[in-house]
């Protein structure tokens, strides 16, 4: 980082009343982003602070993928369109975000290319050819890549941008159920994920009819409430039925050796999570960051005189190897031209969760202040213990981050009766909205019309007693056209 870099360390937005300016500040200062080159709107670089978080994420997702049958393959970025055609619902669903390739070098191609805005249609033919008998099945394969959608939309890091990094699973299944297993098996692990790394509860559901994955029978989803009011889709999960397997004839023999198509599924988890986990923990300091994913979980900050400087060095740097050797991501900022103050600014800004403050006091007593990066709050460690209490402390700052989080989503689940309170509610809180819902899109298109909030979910019917006590109770009617409501919708804005 150069010195003029430094002058302008601080975040200036707010995030509260400057939401979208304050977030892109916080991509920009913390390190983690810059936009694409001019003439190439809606696309990022993702700088190695930012790189770092996705692989992180990246890893949690993976080794829970492996461990429950899947396995890593991969398949060219481009799609023939006559493949992308087989499915019609694909066509139709992606045709205006589909970025063509007409020429290889100087010669024009006789079937243009779609670069990939999913990959169903390019997966399937293969795994058409993968599977020949039940005994091939349950075939499951994810892939890690990048896809383009071309939305004219304004960019922003990780939740609008035309090329985002993400994962797709594919997998072919015997029955109908199983491939509903999968695909609840799935979204599981994507709430796991975000709970368990990320700190952000998440709320699961189902997509409206309208609204799901092109070609799909269901679309499942997690979405987190972000502080602005707005809700994310966090990840999707789909049951694909046999529409794809019938269009790419993904078939078995049975036992019995009789013909069948097969059930398939895919599912699907980008970097829209980290834009979540900004948007989420971070404040008008910078970053903050989940010591899970965090790049350093602790620096030590050494406070010297020059007649301290020594032992105060000293002192730290065997406190940081106590650290190493205990697995703990550990800094040791004994940078000579900076002042502590600048320093506990710097770090601040780059969402490190945990400072060591060593000082001669310290040194003298044997002990450690560590700052917890979320609230400020200050504990004094044992030098002796201290690779266990710094692990405690770690603990205490993702708990600090999931409640606050969570205790946005549980203040922000309000319940409308009527179109006015529908939109009433929205426009004053924002959060979700839950409301009796006959099923029929021109009633979300009734609330969409004055408003740019929709039906983000449905949830589960088994998970409903979890989240609403009565809302449905008796003969519930639509809010907005008052006929039999049979479903319970969550409005929301969304990003
Ligand atoms: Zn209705």
């Amino acid at each position: 980082m150069s010195d003029d870099d430094d002058q302008t360390l601080g975040i200036t937005e707010s995030k509260e009343y400057a939401t979208g300016d304050w977030y892109a500040e916080v991509c920009q200062k913390a390190g983690l982003t810059n936009y694409g080159p001019e003439g190439m709107s809606g696309f990022i670089v993702a700088r190695p602070r930012a790189y770092g978080l996705w692989e992180r994420v990246q890893g949690e997702l993976d080794a829970r993928f492996k461990d429950t049958g899947v396995q890593n393959a991969y398949f060219p970025m481009f799609i023939p369109e006559s493949y992308l055609e087989r499915e019609k619902d694909i066509v139709e669903g992606f045709d205006p975000e589909v970025a063509w390739v007409t020429h290889g070098g100087h010669e024009e191609l006789e079937e243009r290319l779609a670069v990939r805005p999913t990959s169903e249609s390019i997966i399937a033919p293969y795994m058409s050819q993968w599977v020949r008998s039940h005994r091939d099945l349950p075939l499951r394969v994810n892939q890690w890549a990048s896809v383009v959608r071309w939305e004219a939309t304004e960019t922003k890091p990780f939740f609008r941008t035309k090329e985002f990094l993400w994962q797709e699973g594919h997998t072919a299944h015997e029955t109908h159920d199983e491939a509903w297993e999968e695909t609840l098996l799935r979204l599981d692990q994507y709430e796991e994920v975000y709970e368990d790394v990320l700190a952000i509860p998440v709320m699961r559901g189902q997509k409206p009819d309208h609204d799901k994955f092109p070609g799909a029978d269901t679309t499942t989803t997690v979405e987190a409430l972000m502080p602005d009011g707005k809700s994310v889709q966090g990840a999707t999960s789909h049951h694909l039925g046999q529409s794809f397997a019938e269009a790419f004839d993904i078939t078995f023999s049975d036992e019995d050796e009789e013909e069948r198509v097969a059930h398939t599924t895919s599912w699907g988890f980008s970097w829209r999570s980290l834009g979540a986990l900004i948007m989420t923990h971070s404040d008008e300091q910078g970053l903050v960051l989940p010591p899970t994913l965090a790049p350093e979980q602790v620096v030590v900050v050494p406070i010297w005189q020059s007649d301290t400087k020594d032992e105060v060095l000293g002192y730290a740097e065997e406190v940081v190897d106590d650290l190493e050797d205990a697995g703990v991501r550990v800094e040791l900022d004994d940078r000579d031209e900076r002042n502590p103050g600048f320093k506990f600014n710097e770090w601040e800004l780059k969402g490190v969760p945990v400072r060591f403050e060593i000082g001669p006091h310290e040194v003298e007593d044997g002990e450690i202040t560590a700052v917890h990066r979320p609230d400020g709050e200050e504990v004094t460690l044992d030098r002796e213990n201290v690779a266990e209490g710094v692990q405690a402390e770690l603990d205490t700052v993702y708990a600090k981050l999931f409640a606050a989080a969570e205790e946005n989503i549980e203040e922000n689940v309000r319940d409308a009766d009527d179109r006015a309170g529908i939109l009433g509610t929205l426009g004053q809180h924002g959060g979700y909205v839950r409301t009796p819902w006959c099923g029929d899109e021109d009633c979300e298109d009734e609330i969409s019309e004055q408003m740019a909030a929709e039906i983000v979910m449905v949830p589960f019917p088994d998970d409903e007693e979890k989240h609403h006590d009565d809302v449905l109770e008796g003969d519930a009617e639509c809010a907005v056209c008052g006929d039999d409501a049979d479903e319970t919708a969550y409005f929301a804005k969304s990003y």
